[in-house]
């Protein structure tokens, strides 16, 4: 049998048994892994995100596995065979409409829904990350991964690819470019490895009183500075550092607050970059658009993530270059789903994933329910 942790609506989980399916000549079965954690989760958790009819559902967008089963088309069109290690993406696009064809799949239509967003009464019922075994649509998007790392730093593959896109694709770092990062969360970090790598010269980050132990990561990871903005004033700070030259790049991926948006248009330099990806729970936000006019600003919303950047992300964890366990706060078994949740939602942790075999012995192996009570 196959265990799924099953979300039965907001705050609720079970542990349920589900059939091994049979795959057919296009799809395959992966086996879990790890399946990492991220903001989505906790709204998902929380029982915003979804809509209405969704649960019960198997959540974790995030997977990572072996190819158990496939199907012989599939492995000839995904290049893969049983044993192999792949990060699976999100979405399950359609693979030929317009928007496919260009390069915009995130955009497609016809998409067949979302990994850990698509209901149990659609069989086979295993279409998210917190399984045992995670079933591929002939759609399923792969990459695959190097077997050489642990799971726990192999599923960083989400997180470092968001960094890459925000901060290199969109934001487009470049050799001895100044960064402002705003927001030291999982991704704030992910950006500083991506803006690192790329060849950044100044790169600065923000965070509150208690980030300090996340502001201390980002420092290790190559930031040069770091601003609590709860003791200092962004603007008049960037400004010191920058001599006045201000940043050429920001990134504002801070949940929920607008000062920080402010922020980034005081902070940029005319004609700079700024890319924005800290949702604010859909409330508008007061702006003088007149300073981004006179400043020839460029802003650009980020959605999601896409393969260019998951591969570069790929490369970057493979090369070993940076301490990526050093964002590992914890592992959790599969019946321990919601406290892996939970610890992201409370802020101490930066990365936790869950692993249904136990994952490996980093991170000080895998935390059980009660030592995760235990830490808060
Ligand atoms: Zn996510
Ligand atoms: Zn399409």
């Amino acid at each position: 049998m196959v265990r799924g942790a099953v979300q039965t609506g907001p705050l609720a989980y079970e542990i349920r048994s589900f059939e091994r399916p049979t795959v057919g000549s296009d799809e395959g079965l992966l086996r879990i892994e790890a399946c990492g954690i991220c903001g989505s989760d906790v709204e998902q958790y929380r029982g915003h995100l979804v809509r209405p009819g969704m649960f019960p559902l198997i959540p974790g967008h995030e997977p990572l596995g072996v190819i158990e089963e496939v199907g012989e088309r599939a492995a000839e069109r995904w290049g893969v065979s049983v044993g192999d290690r792949v990060a699976v993406e999100i979405l399950r696009p359609c693979h030929s409409c317009d928007h496919c064809l260009t390069g915009r799949y995130m955009s497609c239509p016809n998409r067949d829904g979302a990994y850990g967003m698509t209901p149990l009464s659609r069989a086979p019922s295993l279409w998210g990350g917190f399984a045992d075994y995670l079933y591929l649509h002939p759609w399923a998007i792969l990459h695959k991964v190097s077997k050489d790392l642990p799971p726990e730093i192999a599923v960083m593959f989400n997180p470092l690819g968001a960094g890459v896109r925000w901060a290199t694709m969109l934001g487009e770092v470049g050799l001895g470019d100044t960064v402002l990062i705003l927001g030291p969360g999982q991704r704030g970090l992910t950006s500083v490895i991506a803006a690192r790598a790329r060849g950044a010269g100044t790169i600065i980050v923000t965070g509150l009183s208690r980030d300090e132990g996340k502001l201390a990561l980002a420092r290790e990871f190559g930031a040069d500075h770091t601003i609590n903005v709860e003791e200092e004033d962004v603007v008049a700070r960037v400004t010191e550092i920058t001599d006045g030259a201000l940043a050429d790049v920001v990134l504002e991926l801070t949940p929920i607050a607008d000062q920080p948006i402010r922020d980034a248009i005081e902070c940029v330099r005319h004609s700079g970059r700024i890319v924005l990806a800290g949702l604010k729970g859909g409330k508008s936000v007061q702006l003088v658009t007149d300073r981004l006019i006179n400043k020839g600003v460029t802003v650009r919303g980020a959605f999601g993530v896409n393969a260019e950047a998951y591969i570069e992300a790929i490369r970057i964890i493979e090369s070993g270059r940076f301490p990526l366990e050093r964002m590992a706060s914890g592992t959790f078994e599969l019946a321990d789903t919601e406290a892996a949740i939970q610890a992201l939602a409370d802020g101490d942790a930066i990365h936790t994933c869950v692993c249904p075999d136990g994952g490996s012995a980093l991170a000080g192996a895998v935390t059980s329910r009660e030592e995760a009570a235990d830490a808060g």
